[in-house]
């Protein structure tokens, strides 16, 4: 297992959309087995596989609490049920580092997908996993949750972020 670097918005890469992975395979396993020790390192509990810079459609997640590690897989995930019913949460990413916001997304969901076997699975979500399913899953279509603020915030948001880039590669010499 390898930690590999998050991609940080602004990227051109984070706005790529992913690609389906045709079977799982060692490699695919590999890539998984990557982005969970990335994002424990860290302290996410949702990564796509496209935020290391790879475009599959590959989810890992691991939403337990009490420290007992309770890793998920999803590949190919596709969304079968939307609630009416919506749910808020304050939502950050490791891709937009430092900035939450709250953002409104279905109560529950179903979600089918193939597991780190390649196994076909179902997985009825609610709550914070059916947020933290669907905040992983906008990443496989390029988008970002600050997307769904206003135009300002954001504007802003992706400013700071820019800003905060420029200064750690400006060397004065
Ligand atoms: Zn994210």
């Amino acid at each position: 297992m390898a930690i590999k670097t998050i991609i940080t918005e602004p990227n051109e890469i984070l706005r790529q959309i992913s690609k389906p992975v045709s079977s799982v395979g060692n490699q695919e396993r590999k890539l998984m087995d990557d982005m969970l020790e990335t994002m424990y390192a860290a302290n996410g509990i949702g990564l796509a596989a496209i935020q290391i810079g790879v475009p599959k459609r590959i989810i890992v997640m691991d939403i337990s609490k009490d420290g007992k590690k309770n890793p998920m897989y999803f590949v190919n995930p596709k969304i079968k049920n939307k609630h009416k019913e919506k749910s808020t949460y304050e939502e950050g990413c490791l891709s937009v580092p430092n900035y939450f916001a709250e953002v409104d997304r279905p109560k529950y969901c179903e979600v089918e997908y193939l597991d780190y076997q390649g196994e076909n699975k179902i997985l009825k979500a609610e709550g914070l996993l059916a947020t933290c399913i669907q905040h992983e899953m906008d990443h496989l279509e390029g988008v970002l949750f600050i997307d769904y603020l206003s135009k300002l915030k954001k504007t802003m948001i992706v400013k700071k972020l820019s800003k905060r880039k420029s200064n750690t590669d400006r060397i004065i010499v």
